[in-house]
């Protein structure tokens, strides 16, 4: 998947797995990890966001290992599980970046090219639902996230109003906007924006209840 996908599913699954590990689902630290590590598996292509930050490093993995290698294989979710498990690593710190990667992974395998779980060994595992790139991909992006959103991923211990502003400490709304109609960031239901007005002598303020007296 493209990075932007990346980057909005890493956000959702740490909104989601939060709770589960009892840290703040909405912290900019937690959810910027979380981001990073929806990015790292990417790291043995050389023009992906993280290949083109550490190129020397991007191509020699690619070489060695090839790109869905061995970052995308069943050694690589080992690594992130063994990790999870060390008690002498900061939750706060290991669990978004684990959360993250892990959640790519789970995207790629979204796509025909699948992962190569059985890396070294040969083999292609996919539920192939979008190519890379296609029109379906933001669609399948904004499946997951209602999905995610709805509290079906987990405890609704998100609220609507937390993950909109989860959505928005990312930036997420304008990159998915950009992606299509989907709008996470919605208003309300019934709500609409407050059309700022003049008011004599009082400066800028907003419209007084309808029915309510004018001065007193
Ligand atoms: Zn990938």
């Amino acid at each position: 998947m493209m990075a932007g996908s990346h980057i909005a599913l890493g956000a959702a699954a740490w909104l989601v797995a939060a709770p589960h590990f009892g840290l703040p689902a909405v912290e900019p630290l937690s959810l910027g990890l979380a981001v990073l590590g929806s990015l790292l598996p990417d790291i043995d292509h050389p023009k992906s966001w993280a290949g083109r930050r550490v190129r020397p490093l991007s191509n020699l993995i690619g070489a060695v290992f090839g790109h869905r290698g061995l970052t995308h294989s069943a050694l690589a979710v080992a690594a992130c599980l063994v990790l999870l498990s060390q008690s002498d690593l900061r939750p706060s710190i290991v669990a978004p970046l684990v959360v993250g990667y892990l959640s790519h992974l789970a995207a790629d395998l979204l796509t025909p090219k699948g992962l190569r779980l059985a890396w070294p060994l040969r083999g292609n595992y996919a539920l192939p639902l979008c190519r890379t790139g296609s029109p379906f991909e933001p669609l399948v992006v904004a499946l997951v996230l209602c999905w995610a959103g709805s509290g079906m991923g987990g405890p609704a211990l998100v609220s609507r109003a937390t993950l909109d502003s989860g959505w928005r400490e990312l930036g997420l709304c304008r990159l998915l906007t950009g992606h299509g109609s989907f709008q996470p960031c919605a208003t309300s239901a019934g709500s609409r924006p407050v059309r700022p007005i003049r008011t004599a002598g009082r400066g800028v303020g907003t419209p007084p209840p309808r029915g309510a007296a004018e001065g007193s």
